[in-house]
């Protein structure tokens, strides 16, 4: 028997993003285009913060001890560090999201014929089904109570 997907609420809105994306982009380019947008706007906002923090905050080395424990209060240097640490780690997903766009780049150049797309729409459509669609609805409401959905009537 296969195991229950789990219906916390954190994985439900996960299934429904999932779903509305397949739903909203059912071909190879769309899904390509969609991707690429999302790791691209993804490196412009964080990118953008990162350089506004390292311009207030400096760059990402361990505050020095000294400058911590003197003029600030412990709650101050803990912001600090947490500011500090913060900066670090967007350096770190900055070049992880540098090293994924080289990769997108490769699979982002493929194009399959048109047939091949309709394909990607025919399974995109049994996969992720309209959600207000009315089996889709009455399923949803065997499952479990559906505070997500619009029609309560
Ligand atoms: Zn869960």
């Amino acid at each position: 028997m296969p195991e229950e997907p789990c219906q916390c609420p954190d994985c439900q809105r996960f299934y429904r993003e999932h779903d509305r994306l397949i739903r909203e982009n059912p071909t190879l380019r769309q899904q390509q285009e969609l991707s690429w947008a999302a790791l691209q706007s993804f490196r412009t906002l964080a990118g953008r913060v990162l350089d506004d923090l390292q311009k207030t905050h400096g760059d990402a080395e361990p505050a020095p001890a000294a400058a911590a424990t003197a003029g600030a209060g412990p709650a101050e240097a803990g912001d600090l560090d947490a500011i500090q640490q913060a900066i670090a780690d967007l350096e770190n997903i900055n070049a992880h999201l540098f090293s994924i766009e080289a990769l997108m780049e490769r699979i982002f150049d493929v194009r399959v014929p048109e047939e091949v797309e309709q394909k990607f729409r025919e399974l995109a459509g049994e996969l992720a089904p309209d959600p207000l669609n009315a089996d889709r609805l009455r399923l949803n409401r065997l499952l479990h109570q559906t505070p997500d959905l619009p029609d309560r009537s």
